[in-house]
């Protein structure tokens, strides 16, 4: 069952997506060689609940962060812990918020130092396939036209997406109705309506599109150890179109910390 959202409790969710936008941009501004996946997740747990706001993740189905940290091959869900960032690598980082009981959930692969060309492109293309799935977020619309973007702007680019992960719906809990898988075909699935929230996050690698689970029974890596990317917003529907409630392309784009190329394939909002 979708749950659709009321105008003032998009409200609530804006002001929960604030809150995990700075998280993720102060986790930003941390990032460089030498610092460890668990000194990220500690500074961003205090963030959040210096705001009167929770860290969704934290103790989900016993999840011991508060961030999702997963560098290189690992697509997503790395648990925070001594891994220390090394220049060159890339680092995926998925934050949950929950405040007055409503969730927003964000995440945004970043570059530690000069990286790769291939970990560029990677990075580059992932997020305007996040960006290309946002456009289609539009009432009338069918969940395929969201999934079929994706899919075209990141396969086009020689991408492969990792099928078995899927972004969802989000309000009162983390993971609702419906699914929104990332390859798909265009004008069909779930009709999409005005009040329908969705986080919309493509999980791409620069290899293969298998995935495995590591021993500790979360860290998702890419089977052929290439290298991953995930970009993620949380997306309202609204009469006036897609609206971001998780606005960190805002704070990166005023940081300099986003490239300015991919800024003309930015929605407004
Ligand atoms: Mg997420």
């Amino acid at each position: 069952m979708i749950i659709k959202k009321s105008p003032e409790e998009i409200e609530k969710m804006v002001a929960a997506g604030a809150i995990q936008a700075a998280a993720l941009d102060l986790v930003a501004a941390k990032i460089r060689p030498g610092v460890s996946t668990e000194e990220l997740d500690g500074a961003a747990e205090r963030f959040i609940r210096s705001q009167g706001a929770t860290p969704t993740f934290k103790g989900y189905r016993g999840f011991p962060g508060s961030i999702c940290a997963s560098p290189n091959s690992m697509v997503v869900h790395g648990i925070p812990g001594r891994y220390r960032l090394q220049r060159g690598d890339i680092l995926s980082v998925d934050i949950g918020v929950t405040l007055d009981g409503w969730v927003a959930d964000a995440a945004r692969t970043f570059p530690v130092g000069d990286v790769s060309p291939l970990a560029e492109n990677l990075l580059s293309v992932t997020e305007q396939a996040l960006y290309a799935g946002v456009e289609q977020c539009r009432a009338g619309n069918r969940m395929g036209d969201v999934s079929h973007a994706i899919q075209r702007v990141a396969e086009g680019a020689g991408l492969s997406i990792v099928r078995s992960l899927v972004g969802h719906g989000v309000g009162k809990s983390m993971h609702e109705d419906p699914q929104v898988p990332n390859y798909g075909r265009a004008g069909k699935g779930p009709l999409l309506e005005e009040g329908m929230v969705l986080a919309i996050e493509p999980m791409t690698t620069a290899g293969r599109a298998s995935v495995r689970v590591a021993g500790d029974g979360w860290a998702i890596f890419s089977q052929d150890d290439s290298l991953a990317a995930h970009f993620e917003f949380t997306v309202a529907i609204t009469g006036e179109g897609p609206r971001i409630l998780t606005p960190w392309h805002v704070a990166a784009r005023e940081r300099g910390s986003g490239p300015a190329r991919r800024e003309a394939a930015t929605p407004a909002g």
